[in-house]
Order: structure tokens, then sequence, then C-alpha cells
């Protein structure tokens, strides 16, 4: 790639905008058949509804947007669904699917952590003991009294604890749904009592197809979101409602460009500048993680590989894929991992993003670019 096309590129990248047209959904998905890429799931527990088969408490895991809290709704309004026939339900039309859907119905908790620094959540005992006090009384006019516990990794230790009671003995009448990102970060105690329900990275193909199909977003388009989605439905779904978010996706990798075209003391300085947005850090960092991911694939596989992801940068991904040896790639990809784990472990902001960014390669490429403009 010669320096004028870095040049618009880079300038692409952070300005891009994109004009759509979309008939967006008119109410909130309250139909089996609007859950994709998790056939399997939806079988399972529609059938233990139906089989009269249904445990106590269920824990769905997996990615990030990826369809947890919806299947855990559309869950719920299945249970307490007043469509005489059970093949119709959840209907998405009576007046208990209505309530659950816009998170209205009396007999339905949701749960979710307060959002603290970093955007971290935390689920505290507080809310759980309001949970069991509400979970304690009969319902008012549903089948079951339904919990969803939203993230559960989130539940500090207290909170943890106390819910473990309503794990071990629940109200009859009660179904409790869990979701989490990782099993393993949960006290063990809290998995063994739940049937797993674990969802996987909702394949491109299906994203393309929901946004191209059902959503009437443009064919290009619908294939970017796809791929940059990750196999997260749910950003797909937002990003092709809100264009900002593929600006502000945009913006976090050109500022990854930007720091990789810099020397030492440029690093230090956009090192402080980074820090001062700590709520922003995590968003930044898993963007430039997936970047790395890239990169690192391309670099082990040749040139010929596809691009999973960031196929918005791959003449970059695959200009550096020959430039930066495969070690120096995979050594970073580990580093801006080894980053979110600090941050979420509370570690230093400033020491782990400057850290970070002293760490990685230089674009040579970039860099020149960027002080032949300086001395113009
Ligand atoms: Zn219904």
């Amino acid at each position: 790639m010669s320096r004028t096309q870095i040049v618009i590129h880079t300038v692409l990248m952070t300005i891009e905008i994109y004009e759509i047209n979309i008939r967006f959904y008119n109410s909130i998905m309250s139909h089996w058949n609007d859950i994709v890429g998790h056939d399997w799931a939806v079988d399972m527990l529609s059938k233990a509804i139906e089989l009269d088969r249904l445990v106590h408490a269920y824990l769905i895991t997996g990615p990030s947007q990826v369809g947890k809290a919806t299947l855990a709704r559309t869950f719920a309004q299945a249970l307490n669904c007043t469509s005489p026939e059970q093949v119709d339900r959840p209907c998405g039309v009576c007046r208990s699917c209505t309530l659950i859907g816009t998170g209205r119905h009396p007999d339905v908790f949701v749960v979710k952590g307060e959002q603290g620094r970093r955007g971290k959540r935390t689920l505290k005992i507080d809310q759980i003991r309001e949970l069991q006090k509400a979970l304690n009384l009969t319902a008012a006019e549903a089948r079951y009294k339904v919990a969803i516990l939203e993230g559960f990794d989130n539940a500090n230790a207290n909170a943890s604890n106390a819910f473990l009671k309503t794990l071990e003995e629940p109200p009859s009448y009660a179904v409790l749904i869990l979701t989490a990102l990782d099993p393993d970060l949960l006290l063990p105690t809290v998995p063994s009592r739940c049937q797993r329900v674990a969802l996987r990275p909702v394949q491109t193909d299906l994203i393309r197809e929901e946004l191209e199909k059902h959503m009437g977003v443009d064919k290009e388009l619908s294939r970017k979101l796809a791929h940059l989605a990750d196999g997260r439905i749910g950003w797909a779904i937002e990003a092709a409602k809100h264009p900002s978010l593929l600006v502000e996706r945009s913006s976090r990798l050109a500022l990854l460009h930007e720091a990789l075209a810099k020397s030492r003391v440029g690093r230090f300085e956009m090192a402080a500048g980074l820090s001062r947005n700590p709520d922003d850090l995590m968003k930044l960092l898993r963007t430039w993680l997936s970047w790395w991911r890239d990169l690192a694939i391309v670099s082990i596989g040749g040139m010929q590989t596809t691009i999973a992801v960031n196929i918005d940068d791959a003449p970059t991904i695959q200009r550096l894929a020959v430039d930066w040896n495969t070690q120096e790639v995979v050594r970073s990809l580990r580093q801006t991992d080894e980053a979110i784990w600090q941050l979420e472990h509370n570690a230093n902001t400033r020491l782990v993003v400057e850290n970070l960014l002293l760490k990685y390669p230089l674009d040579q490429l970039a860099n020149d670019l960027v002080q032949e403009t300086a001395t113009g």
C-alpha cells in the first residue's frame, strides 16, 4: 500500500459514516424463531416446557451480546404465555408476553449489576435480598415466577453466597435464569445447581442473513457488520440501528493505528490521555484485541488467510503481517489480552496502558508518514 493510500485509508476509517435505510423491529423479539443461531438451545428449553421437565435453575453462558438475555426473556415469555396452544407459546401478543417483553410483568424480575468504574457492573447483596423477598410471595398472575439474573459473574462474593440459599431451596413455582460470560468465574456451587445452556458465537453467515433478510440492511453493510460482530449478533443488530456504533469502533481502531505510528515519547503521552477515560478503555482494548487476533492469524497462516473480523482494515493487516514477524504479533496479542485482565482486576490504569503501548511494535511506514507531515 502506498503512503497516499494509507492516508486515505486512515481518513476513511476515522470519518466513516454510512447511509442506511432499515426496517427496524417494531417490537421486542418474542418468538422462539426470532432467536438466531442457537437452535439447539431453543429446542432444549421449549421441549422442557412441553414435556414438563423443567428444572428450577438455568445458567445461560456465552460471549457478550451473543443472545443470552434475549434467550432468557423469550424463555420467561414461553413459561408464562397465555396462548391456549402450547405450540404457539410464546405468542408475543398476549398480556403476559407483552408485559415480559417490556420488562413490566409483576412476576418476572430482571436483576443486573449496577455500573461502576471502567464500565464494570457489580451485583450486590441488597439486590439479591430484594429479589428473594419478591420471590417468596406467591405469583400475582403468572404460572411461574421467573427471576432473570443477568451477568451473574458480576455478583460479588456476598451476593453469590446469599443467592445460593435460593438456588438450593427455590420456591416450587419459581424458575431462576442466570446469565454469565464464563461459568469458571462463578462460585463452583452455582453452576453445579443449574442446568447449563452454553451459547457459542453466532456464525457470520447467519448474522448476515438476519440483517439482510429480516432487517432490510443492504448487502454490503450486512456483510461488514456480520464480520465485525465477531459472533455477537446483538452487536450487529445494534450497529445496524445505530450507525454511531460503527463510527465509534472505527475511531477506536484509528487510535491503535495512531499509537503504532508513534515512537516512545508519543506513546507515553498517548497512554496518559487514554488513561483519563477509564470507562472507555475496556471497549478500546477489546477492539484492539480482535484486530491483533486477525493480524496474528494472517501472520501465521500467510497472505491468503481470510480475515475473520476486521475486514475493513484488510490492507493494513496484510501489510503489517509482512512487515512484522509472527512472534512480535503474537506477543502483542497476548499483551493486549493481559492488559484487559489486569484492568478487570483493578490494576493501575495508566501503568497498564503505558506498558502495553510501549511493547507494541512500531509501524515504520506510518511513522515515516507522520514525520513527513510534521516537517511538511
Ligand atoms: Zn403470549
